[in-house]
């Protein structure tokens, strides 16, 4: 920073008091009294006065109100003042010669009274630092303020302060920054917990200690993720990274560090809400998530873009679930254990017909509906879809075809989860077994206990659970045998890795026996050739689907693979 050193920290300013009194003696001898330990502001009137408390009411720590005012009474200041909601919690002391005013003013919502003539200084400053304290406190305590493991800001008070920061700088630049451990479960996993708690306070003091040394403030915004807001600086990488940099474990001799990613939203448009200006840090961060040579990431023209046309499919969602832009498409599994691929079941997956935007493909409404809560509702409907594309093809043409869907890891928090699937089921006159629920892996790490028991539900009621991206989701292999599942789908990246560039197939072989090891059968997905559907077959998989057979295709062209059976060749001959 050039210029002006950027006093950005609340605690170096001097709280603001509002005088309201139209006599100057009076004015001097409380600036003489207390001008040096605040800020103050003169109003003459009580007009003036409302108008000051309108436009700055949250850089107020107290009112000084003489109730003898030209113009509205001293008493009808205090009578608006605590019947509005806005401005109700501003403490108000009266001053008055006029003893008997007390007991009104007190009624009136004043919290103390000093006498005219004035006493001692000494007496002014004590009875005003007493209230500021005791309206602070009352303040803060109807927040939380603080996190009890690190002892920083919690994520509401936060956002309190940064509010305040902005009134006290509205010109000066500053920026959101988040910062994120990379993987923490998988620390608290190997390490233990009380090892991850460790890590979590030594990078919560080294931000303060930056925070304190650059001015801004920070808070622990969520289990792992940090926030600061601070004045504007180019100098992310050596202060931030180099800054928090904290050994794995708390043996001295250790080379390991803690990874960390960083989100930056420089320069912020103060006119945005606070809290969308860390969505946009925590986009910028999230871009960066798993780049091994880049862990800063700066909110770009391309996020704002992403951003842009993220408001706009969460603006027309509402329209498009009505108008049924949604439509749900199908993707066979094939049974490959006999010499013959036998159509086993099929995965529902949703397309969005945008009417302006053409087909928008789910990779990228799913995780924004994810963040929103939209998703409920979006799978809601696509399970209903689903459910009546099953019975009319068991109506129809006389099979059953068990179909999956995917449960977003949002809905298992729903509590009206279990009550909604059997409502859909029973509407078409299903039996739960004939729509399968996909929940990926990820989703039982993060809260395992809570989702075993959900899904333990769901499966005494008859629904069959398929563990969707197995292996992509850093469970801790001691955690698997307790989750309870039907079937097994590995992650694409296994296939990929496996008939990518070096075809090393070691990995896709070890991942596919700690699936047999389960005792359930195992699903390859994104499986696009015929080496790849052999491969498999040696390894022991037992359900294939991928653009081998077939992409995901509407209900009715879906059919042909029911209805024709279509001759497929011996995966022997391929
Ligand atoms: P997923 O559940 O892992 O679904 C498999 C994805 O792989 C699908 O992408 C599918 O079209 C694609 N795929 C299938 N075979 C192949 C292949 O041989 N090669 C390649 N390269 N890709 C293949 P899609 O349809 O774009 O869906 C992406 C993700 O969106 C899904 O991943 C799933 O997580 C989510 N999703 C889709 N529909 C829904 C839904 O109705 N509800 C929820 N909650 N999520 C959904
Ligand atoms: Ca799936
Ligand atoms: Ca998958």
């Amino acid at each position: 920073m050039t210029g002006k050193k950027a006093t950005f920290r609340i605690s170096e300013e001097k709280r603001r008091i509002l005088l309201v009194e139209d006599d100057l003696i009076n004015q001097e001898m409380i600036r003489e009294s207390i001008g040096e330990t605040y800020d103050l502001i003169v109003a003459p009137t009580g007009e003036e006065a409302l108008a000051v408390i309108r436009e700055q009411y949250e850089t107020l720590s107290i009112v000084l109100l003489d109730l003898n005012l030209p113009g509205i009474k001293g008493i009808e200041v205090l009578k608006q003042i605590k019947s509005d909601p806005a401005f109700a919690r501003l403490p108000v002391i009266v001053m008055t010669s006029d003893s008997e005013a007390e007991v009104e003013c007190l009624t009136l919502g004043a919290i103390d009274f000093i006498p005219k003539p004035y006493p001692a200084s000494k007496v002014i400053l004590a009875r005003i630092l007493r209230t500021v304290e005791l309206s602070e406190d009352r303040n803060i305590l109807r927040f939380t303020e603080r996190d009890l493991l690190t002892g920083l800001y919690n994520k509401d008070f936060f956002y309190r302060y940064a509010d305040q920061l902005d009134m006290y700088h509205k010109d000066a630049p500053a920026d959101a920054i988040v910062v994120d451990v990379n993987h923490f479960h998988t620390i608290n996993d190997r390490y233990g917990k009380a090892r991850g708690d460790e890590i979590l306070k030594s990078l919560a003091e080294k931000a303060l200690g930056i925070v304190n040394e650059t001015g801004g403030i920070v808070c622990r915004s969520g289990a792992d993720t940090f926030m600061i807001y601070c004045p504007h600086r180019t100098d992310y990488g050596t202060r931030f990274l180099n800054g928090l940099c904290v050994p794995l474990s708390d043996d001295e001799s250790t080379e390991n560090y803690v990874r960390i990613r960083v989100g930056v939203y420089a320069d912020v448009d103060k006119t945005l809400d606070i809290e969308r200006r860390f969505d946009r840090a925590k986009m910028a961060a999230e871009a960066v998530r798993d780049n091994l040579t880049n862990p800063i990431g700066v909110y770009d023209h391309s996020m704002r873009e992403a951003e842009m046309l993220a408001d706009q499919l969460i603006d027309d969602f509402p329209t498009a679930l009505k108008e049924k832009q949604f439509a749900v498409f199908y993707q066979p599994k094939y049974n490959i254990r006999s010499d013959a691929p036998v159509l086993s079941s099929a995965e529902a997956l949703v397309r969005w017909n945008h009417p302006k935007l053409g087909m928008v493909s789910p990779g990228v409404f799913i995780p924004l509906f994810e963040k929103n809560g939209l998703i409920q509702e979006l799978d809601r409907y696509v399970w209903s879809e689903t459910a009546a594309q099953i019975r009319n093809w068991k109506e129809r043409l006389n099979v059953s075809v068990p179909v999956s869907v995917n449960v977003s890891r949002i809905d298992l928090y729903d509590p009206d989860l279990i009550d909604k699937l059997l409502a859909i089921v029973k509407t078409d006159d299903l039996r739960p077994a004939e729509l399968l629920l996909e929940i990926t892996e990820s989703a039982y790490t993060e809260n395992s206990e809570h989702i075993v028991e959900k899904v333990n539900t769901l499966r005494e009621l008859g629904f069959k659970i398929e563990m969707d991206d197995f292996g992509s989701g850093y469970s801790s292999l001691s955690m698997l045998p307790k989750i309870p599942i039907d079937a097994l789908k590995l992650d694409m990246m296994f296939i990929r890795s496996a008939f990518g560039e070096r075809k090393d197939t070691r990995l896709l072989e070890a991942m596919v026996r700690l699936a047999a090891s389960f005792e359930v059968p195992t699903i390859a997905e994104g499986v696009e050739t015929a080496e790849q559907v052999l491969a498999l077959k040696a390894m022991g998989c037992d359900v294939i689907q991928g653009y081998y057979f077939s992409r995901p295709l509407p209900a009715n062209e879906f059919e042909t693979f029911i209805t024709e059976k279509r001759e497929l060749p011996p995966v022997t001959a391929l």
